[in-house]
């Protein structure tokens, strides 16, 4: 081995046939030495590999034949066009034809005599022909050293000035000739266990495959490896929140003198997570959870135990929201609920003034106030929470990373509930929350009408608003959701000030019509928020800042304009405004189709109204980047792996980390001690796993 050096430590310009040039185009591929060379998967592969005789040449089918060139000659069509053309035979009788188009240096590429492997699809133009050919001129009647021809072929991306050839070649070159020591660093008795290919032979066949097989085996292999080594991370996370955290006491009647707080009867699911939140709470521990639950469930409600219990055994708690709307509207359902318990319940939102937000930070730290419902003001510098005992943190999409653990890092070790909108496809859990023990709510309260859902268009306006008008004399109110706030000259687009203006003057007269966006101050959305909750508006014109969260069971009707704009996340998000109260809903999509998805996601919506399968659609079609939105979601970079495509490799990954994990920790087996440095390589940039001690 000596002498011999590692990939990584190989600047690509000293691989065979690149040199500084085209290093630099290699580096606009990412590829700055032979390990990224390696791992730099082809996109798609073509089976070359069967080759044929030039009298086996099918008509209609795309063929790699053999023979030899009997012919060269290149001259100029009546139209004009230059045209080359060989004639390859098999020495009897068969004869097939190469043409190339305008291309007339083809004619000096081939003499006479010459063995020649071309692939293409072959053609009858009263005779046979390939247009086009990918050929390979072969020296001395072997095929060894073809690559693009006479076996499986692989894709790359490609950068300008790098051709396919070209990159098969370097690949090619830095597999077999290249001096270096591809080790496998996985640890042998997990790969025996499941039977995984060694290293090597991985990324030989990733390029190079001897057959579907082998291709099937590397690819698994390397996103085996890539899944574990996230999961270990995700393990270890797990492993550490072990550490002492902050034991809640369970006390036997809480539960019962919870539930007197409510009118209603709690559904089965919230019964389940309740219990498994009390658990959680109960340990020693610090407890790091998240609780799933599709728009409606009532989610609110399990978290209110949690500060309940929280605060029973005297500490503070904080609740962190995306928007000052829902912060509102959380504070009003919180404090009415827990008020009479003589807890003292404060809101910390931006929009505050000077003075009051300088009183309550001063409560804060002195430990006096019991629950602090807030906008990522919460975690702002100078807010110093005396006893933090609880974190909990509602619709988390709308959050980074760093936001999600900086509220967290407010206390010691405090236990952690966060909340998710809408449910996340489980491929996406575990990828990103794959550290956290799970809560489903799949059940809705009972007696809860259905929503009914129509997808309508622009013919229809004048029968929407009849429909809401209607709703209306029934005592019932109506959102109507605009993608802008203002018009504009260079868009066609309906905009919810001007809309508000001409809904109010021509098609709503007498009724009493309010108007919310983002851009009004505090003061003002507070005010007309809670007018609209008390029922003085019927018809709430709004931006989507009524998107998250907003609860007010009266409101029947949710009409959205321009529907064909909106994600399907965000589509459900608002539907999930209405049907919260005893009556009938209706959401009416006005949208015309534009494109392919934006038909599909408008027909989903018409199919169902369950979040679980709606997040797994949106997952197919806008991909994981884009549907966990945010860019500091926490995503992680893969290079191998699809964690939807592939997601049974990354279930067995994750079983294989968590036992190896919970069996050694802190990686100490020399089995095991690769694996520290594998995983700081591969996601130390991504997961922020360097300043963590991901490993203690
Ligand atoms: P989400 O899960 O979307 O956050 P909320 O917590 O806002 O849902 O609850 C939606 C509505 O359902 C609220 O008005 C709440 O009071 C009500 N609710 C919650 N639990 C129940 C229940 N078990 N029975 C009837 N209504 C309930
Ligand atoms: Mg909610």
């Amino acid at each position: 081995m000596q002498g011999k050096k590692c990939p990584s430590e190989i600047p690509i310009r000293y691989i065979k046939g690149v040199g500084p040039k085209m290093a630099v185009l290699l580096e606009k591929l990412g590829i700055k030495n032979a390990f990224d060379l390696l791992v730099y998967l082809p996109r798609r592969y073509e089976d070359r590999s069967n080759i044929v005789e030039v009298k086996d040449a099918r008509p209609g089918e795309t063929q790699a034949i053999i023979g030899k060139v009997q012919k060269v000659g290149t001259f100029r069509a009546r139209t004009g066009t230059r045209i080359t053309e060989i004639v390859v035979t098999d020495g009897k009788k068969s004869r097939i034809f190469a043409v190339w188009y305008n291309q007339p240096f083809m004619g000096k590429m081939f003499s006479i005599g010459q063995t020649i492997v071309m692939y293409g699809k072959v053609e009858v133009q009263a005779r046979l022909q390939i247009t086009h050919p990918v050929f390979e001129i072969v020296e001395k009647d072997s095929l060894e050293g073809s690559l693009s021809i006479g076996r499986i072929v692989p894709f790359y991306s490609l950068t300008e000035n790098v051709t396919q050839k070209y990159l098969r070649r370097v690949v090619y070159e830095a597999l077999f000739s290249a001096q270096m020591d591809i080790e496998d660093n996985l640890p042998t008795y997990i790969r025996a266990k499941k039977k995984l290919v060694d290293f090597k032979f991985a990324v030989e066949n990733i390029h190079f495959p001897y057959s579907m097989e082998n291709l099937e085996r590397a690819y698994k292999r390397l996103v085996f490896e890539e899944f574990f080594l996230l999961q270990i991370v995700m393990a270890a996370r797990r492993g550490r929140i072990k550490n002492k955290g902050i034991k809640h006491e369970k006390h036997e009647k809480l539960a019962e003198e919870f539930k007197k707080l409510f009118e209603f009867e709690f559904t089965g699911a919230q019964k389940k997570c309740i219990a498994q939140i009390e658990e959680d709470m109960a340990q020693d521990k610090p407890m790091y959870r998240l609780l799933q639950g599709d728009v409606g469930s009532g989610k609110t409600v399990v978290a209110m135990y949690a500060l309940l219990m929280a605060i029973k055994g005297g500490h503070q708690t904080a609740i962190m929201v995306p928007t000052e709307i829902l912060a509102r509207q959380h504070y009003v359902t919180i404090s009415k609920t827990f008020m009479p318990l003589g807890f003292n319940v404060r809101l910390l939102v931006g929009g505050i003034d000077e003075s009051s937000r300088n009183f309550i930070k001063e409560e804060i730290s002195r430990g006096e106030t019991d629950i602090i419902v807030g906008t990522h003001a919460l975690i702002q510098e100078g807010i110093d929470y005396k006893k933090l005992g609880l974190v909990i943190i509602d619709e988390q999409h709308k959050f980074g990373v760093e936001q999600r653990t900086g509220l967290r890092q407010k206390g010691e070790m405090p236990d952690t509930l966060v909340m998710t909108a809408t449910p996340i496809p489980r491929s996406l859990v575990l990828t990103v929350f794959g550290d956290m023990d799970i809560s489903y709510m799949k059940e809705k309260p009972v007696g809860r009408e259905p929503i009914t859902t129509y997808w309508v268009g622009e013919e229809k306006r004048e029968s929407v608003y009849e429909f809401v008008k209607d709703e209306i004399k029934k005592g019932h109110q109506v959102f109507m959701v605009y993608p802008r706030i203002k018009k504009t000259d260079a868009s066609q687009l309906r905009a919810a000030e001007d809309m508000y203006e001409h809904l109010k003057a021509d098609i709503f007269k007498g009724i009493n019509v309010a108007l919310i966006h983002g851009r009004m101050k505090t003061d003002e959305k507070d005010k007309i928020m809670d007018d609209f909750r008390k029922g003085r508006y019927d018809i709430l014109v709004a931006t989507t800042v009524i998107e998250v969260g907003v609860d007010v069971p009266n409101v029947t009707v949710m009409v959205v304009e321009h529907a064909e704009r909106y994600g399907l996340a965000q589509l459900h998000q608002l539907r999930g405004r209405i049907g919260r109260g005893k009556f009938s809903s209706y959401c009416i999509l006005i949208g015309e189709a534009k494109t392919d998805n934006s038909s599909e996601r408008l027909s989903v919506m018409m199919e169902t109204d369950d979040g679980f399968k709606i997040s797994e659609k949106d997952l197919d079609i806008r991909g994981p980047g884009e549907f966990l939105g945010t860019r500091q979601s926490g995503l992680p970079e893969l290079k191998f792996g699809n964690i939807v495509k592939d997601f049974s490799i990354m279930e067995e990954a994750r079983e294989e980390a968590f036992k190896l994990i919970n069996e050694d920790p802190r990686l100490e087996d020399p089995r095991n001690r690769n694996i520290k440095k594998l995983v700081e390589e591969r996601f130390g940039k991504t997961l922020n796993i360097g300043d963590e001690h991901w490993i203690t």
